[in-house]
């Protein structure tokens, strides 16, 4: 049973429904919509698609929407064809609005020229090309190409260790939460995240859209890093983007910030995704090569939540092979080495003064005295499965809700197994329906010995609570 869990990026090359349907039923969890790309009616295809495609594996999927962020990006070039950048030759990134060439490119960020100064280095192109700041004029900024290359259309410039006075949310940011809350999507991710107060802003926005969507920090810049507890504390959930990380800080310290990320999310309980690069070579390759099968394994080891693939499965040749292989690396990560946050020493001796986390601690315990395989989450909100899973317990997690949007947004979360189970009016009718949704979904058998939790349940006598419970023998729980 794979604990980790894999996001594959829709796009291009997975826009057909049954590439789709291969996608979930060889393992994605979870898909990514990129709004950098693409309109709003195409998007909501791709989501009506994966929606469709998961109802008939019937299997749960979160569905992610990825806003851009305040990108700053290049313009359209002449024909829209790629242009060589020669080193050592003079490039000009306006504001003026102008086709650009192999001398000029126009810029959508037009206080570009006032926030750099002479000296100051650009990258572009997810830093495939370096260029030095010579000097500034009212609309433009004069650089040296210090390493050429091929540059296309609206490729990313970014301006490492600049602070921007830039809005987070852009107007186009805006109008796409909006859209990704009429859709219903189970995750809203935010782009460029600087200062907690990004995320505080977009969850009000998507409260004021009607959304129930967690929002989840891409931790991208160098300022987010400067910002990290803050970011986490304000996030419902966190991305290591690995992208633009490393071209923001540098690529040698992309590994130390995963690793840090990654630890202070699951201290928190907050989900966390490792993104980018993860199977890259699998773009035109059908195989990965050793380097990304132990990348993939390590961010199985740090304690990822889930994984997840870019262009991998979205623009590449092998989208299909791709999830397959990440499936394949992580169930041999799980199963080969006893990771140290699957322990419960790890998590023992906290004091967080959390209800939930001692109920959780309570279960956990319960669950290593007694040998058990399968540890039963009563769950309205989702919240006891996912404190629960923090904890990173050996044993299965199953969450038992009565709401699809509830089992949908757990499909990213490590170790979590969500079945929709009615709705009950007393703890005896919760009992026997969990009982009854783990039995035919083969999660348990006659006579073995669970672990149920409860999480704050309305109006039910189980509310908060963790006990042991002997499946099939009768509906109390057990005293012995
Ligand atoms: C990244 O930069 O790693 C990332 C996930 O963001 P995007 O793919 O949107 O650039």
């Amino acid at each position: 049973m794979r604990r980790a869990k894999i996001l594959a990026t829709l796009g291009p090359a997975s826009r057909d429904p049954a590439v789709i349907e291969a996608l979930i039923a060889s393992g994605a969890n979870g898909v990514r919509i990129n709004m950098s790309h693409g309109t709003h009616e195409e998007k909501a295809e791709d989501i009506r698609r994966a929606r469709a495609a998961a109802l008939r594996l019937q299997r749960p999927l979160s569905v992610l929407a990825d806003l851009s962020g305040p990108k700053i990006r290049t313009r359209q070039l002449k024909d829209g064809k790629p242009v060589t950048l020669e080193t050592g030759a003079l490039f000009r990134l306006t504001t003026r609005s102008v086709v650009g060439d192999a001398k000029q490119v126009a810029t959508n960020y037009p206080d570009l020229p006032r926030v750099v100064q002479p000296g100051a280095r650009l990258l572009l192109d997810d830093g495939a090309i370096a260029l030095l700041v010579e000097d500034t004029t009212e609309t433009d900024v004069v650089c040296r190409v210090i390493n050429g290359g091929v540059l296309g259309e609206r490729k990313g410039i970014n301006l490492p260790g600049i602070s921007l006075p830039i809005a987070s949310l852009t107007e186009k940011d805006i109008e796409d939460l909006n859209w990704a809350v009429a859709q219903d999507v189970d995750y809203i991710a935010l782009s460029f995240v600087r200062r907690a107060e990004d995320c505080v802003q977009a969850k009000s926005l998507i409260n004021k859209a009607g959304g129930r969507a967690p929002l989840v920090a891409k931790i991208e810049k160098a300022e987010a890093i400067d910002h990290l507890d803050d970011i986490i504390a304000a996030a419902d959930a966190i991305m290591v983007a690995r992208g633009d990380l490393g071209v923001e800080t540098s690529v040698e310290l992309v590994p130390v910030y995963q690793k840090r990320i990654i630890e202070k999310s699951v201290h928190v309980g907050k989900m966390v995704i490792t993104a980018t690069q993860m199977l890259q070579s699998m773009v035109t390759s059908p195989r990965p090569t050793r380097a990304e099968a132990s990348d993939v394994a390590n961010a199985v080891w740090d304690g990822t939540d889930a994984l997840m693939l870019s262009n991998e499965t979205a623009t590449g040749q092998y989208p299909v092979p791709a999830v397959e292989t990440m499936c394949r690396i992580i169930e041999s990560a799980e199963s080969g080495k006893n990771s140290e946050s699957n322990h419960v020493a790890k998590w023992a001796g906290r004091q967080s003064g959390r209800v939930s986390r001692a109920l959780c601690e309570a279960a956990a315990f319960a669950a290593e005295e007694m040998g058990t395989r399968v540890t039963a989450v009563l769950t309205e909100s989702g919240l006891m499965a996912r404190r629960l899973s923090a904890l990173r317990p050996e044993q299965r997690i199953v969450a038992l809700t009565s709401s699809r949007n509830v089992q949908n947004e757990l499909s990213l979360i490590w170790g979590v197994e969500a079945l929709i189970t009615p709705r009950a009016n007393s703890t005896e009718e919760m009992l026997k329906s969990g009982e009854k949704t783990l039995l035919d979904a083969g999660a348990v058998e006659n006579g073995e010995m669970i672990v149920v939790m409860a999480g704050r349940l309305s109006g039910l006598g189980l509310s908060s609570s963790v006990t042991l419970f002997t499946v099939g023998a009768s509906l109390s729980p057990s005293s012995t």
